[in-house]
């Protein structure tokens, strides 16, 4: 049985409408890409969502918290219900909801759902899953191939094989239609309407961040354009589009600021994509912009910098916290010999260290002892985070970054504070006032329905 939101089409709705949700994007994150974006970019306009006609916050709890998680958030995004954290597409009683994506697949628009972290992650399945808890990834998976998406892209799926072996997954993609593809230049290939793009290098849960530059192509604005034109190709007519920063929530998880200012940026051209098809079709599309919660507690300004913050070390780094993490990782696990001479060297090709990046003695020694802890004598401790583990000496190092830039972060998980809200074209002005997470797709259908 599911709950819905009864539609009917009117004849002025937009046709074109842009979902864009920044995953753990809240204000502070924003603020500090913008910041950066003026400061140190030395660009005079805003970022592209900040330049939007309408703006406005958002509340984000859940069900069962004052702090959602991104299965409780999507869901409300997705269907305007309140449900638990953990569970997807079902309100609070169990009781499976339908999608905004297909009430408006009933009404003609084709839909596709675009991420730069897994397909089967909380924040896309909210929009064809029905499951009582995120993790289910095979059941997720299912979803996705029975479901009536379009097109279907992000890094990996995560349910393809049960114990070590295959279980059918990707056969029952193609049995429903739907053709599984490695890259880009297959799907321009393709004459099949309907499409998964999953990235050809990567099972770690993302294609990637940005600040790592691994040359993958498959980048959220890049694949954002791709869909667009894939759309236009199957479904000129009318199509609903979600794209998904995911990675920004990554950063959050890790309080790796510079890495979430790379891909709040990241996010922002995706939606520049949107914003350019808007202004050719201005009549006829809807832009909203949105978070399904905030990750981190971050700020602009912290206790080091008092009122001040320091962009230009976001130039410095090169790495991602979670790459570095991962590099120190497999040292620890190969025995990989580095000395403090090496990991110095390190430090200052890829974050600026004693170079534009100021590292006083007592912060060396400092250094030096976590280094010694972690690679040496394997005492340092390890925090444990959502998606990855951080040796006591990335810990160290990252949080000297976030000191010198000035980026503040109160948690390694989600924060209860409001998201912002960013709106531009037909039916935009619905969204000019606080609402809740829950309003957003009634409002998505306002605009659609007229009433
Ligand atoms: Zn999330």
């Amino acid at each position: 049985m599911f709950c819905g939101l009864a539609v009917a089409a009117a004849a002025d709705s937009p046709r074109y409408i842009f979902y864009m949700i920044g995953d753990g994007m809240g204000p502070g994150q924003v603020m500090a890409a913008e910041t950066y974006n003026r400061r140190t970019l030395r660009n005079d306009s805003l970022l592209t969502m900040m330049r939007m006609p309408v703006s406005a916050l958002c509340t984000t709890w859940s069900a069962s918290s004052p702090v959602t998680d991104s299965a409780a958030a999507g869901t409300a995004l997705a269907s305007g219900y309140k449900t638990r954290n953990n569970m997807l597409g079902q309100d609070f009683d169990s009781v499976a909801v339908r999608s905004i994506a297909d009430d408006l697949k009933d009404l003609g628009y084709g839909v596709a759902l675009v991420t730069n972290v897994a397909p089967d992650d909380a924040t896309p399945a909210a929009f064809y899953a029905h499951v009582p808890h995120r993790g289910m990834f095979h059941e997720i998976g299912l979803a996705a191939a029975r479901s009536k998406v379009d097109f279907l892209a992000g890094s990996n799926l995560r349910g393809t094989r049960t114990d070590g072996k295959y279980n059918g997954l990707y056969e029952e993609f193609a049995s429903n239609g739907i053709e599984v593809l490695r890259s880009m230049r297959q799907v321009r290939e393709s004459q099949s309407p309907r499409i998964l793009l999953l990235d050809s290098d990567t099972l770690v849960g993302h294609t990637g961040h940005a600040i790592d530059c691994r040359g993958n192509e498959n980048t959220l604005p890049e694949v954002t354009s791709l869909a667009i034109d894939h759309m236009l190709k199957n479904t000129p007519d009318r199509f609903f589009m979600m794209v998904e920063g995911g990675n920004i929530d990554w950063a959050g998880h890790a309080n790796d600021g510079s890495t979430v200012v790379k891909e709040v940026l990241c996010f922002d051209e995706a939606i520049a994509r949107a914003y350019q098809f808007y202004l050719a079709h201005p009549d006829e599309t809807l832009i909203v912009v949105t978070a399904d919660h905030e990750t981190g507690g971050m700020s602009v300004g912290q206790a080091s910098t008092g009122y001040n913050c320091y962009t230009d070390y976001v130039e410095c780094q090169k790495v991602s916290k979670d790459a570095f993490s991962n590099m120190c990782h497999s040292m620890i696990r190969n025995n990989t010999p580095c000395t403090w001479e090496e990991m110095k060297q390190y430090l200052t090709d890829n974050l600026g260290f004693w170079g534009k990046i100021p590292v006083s003695t007592h912060c060396e020694e400092v250094l030096k002892e976590k280094f010694n802890k972690t690679f040496v004598t394997r005492e340092g401790t390890v925090e444990h985070s959502l998606y990855n583990d951080f040796p006591e000496f990335s810990q160290e190092v990252f949080d000297i970054v976030n000191r010198r830039a000035g980026f503040g972060f109160t948690t390694g998980n989600h924060s209860g504070n409001p998201v912002p809200v960013f709106a531009v074209g037909a039916g935009a002005e619905l969204f000019g006032s606080m609402n809740d997470n829950t309003d957003l797709p009634k409002l998505i259908m306002k605009a659609v329905r007229g009433y």
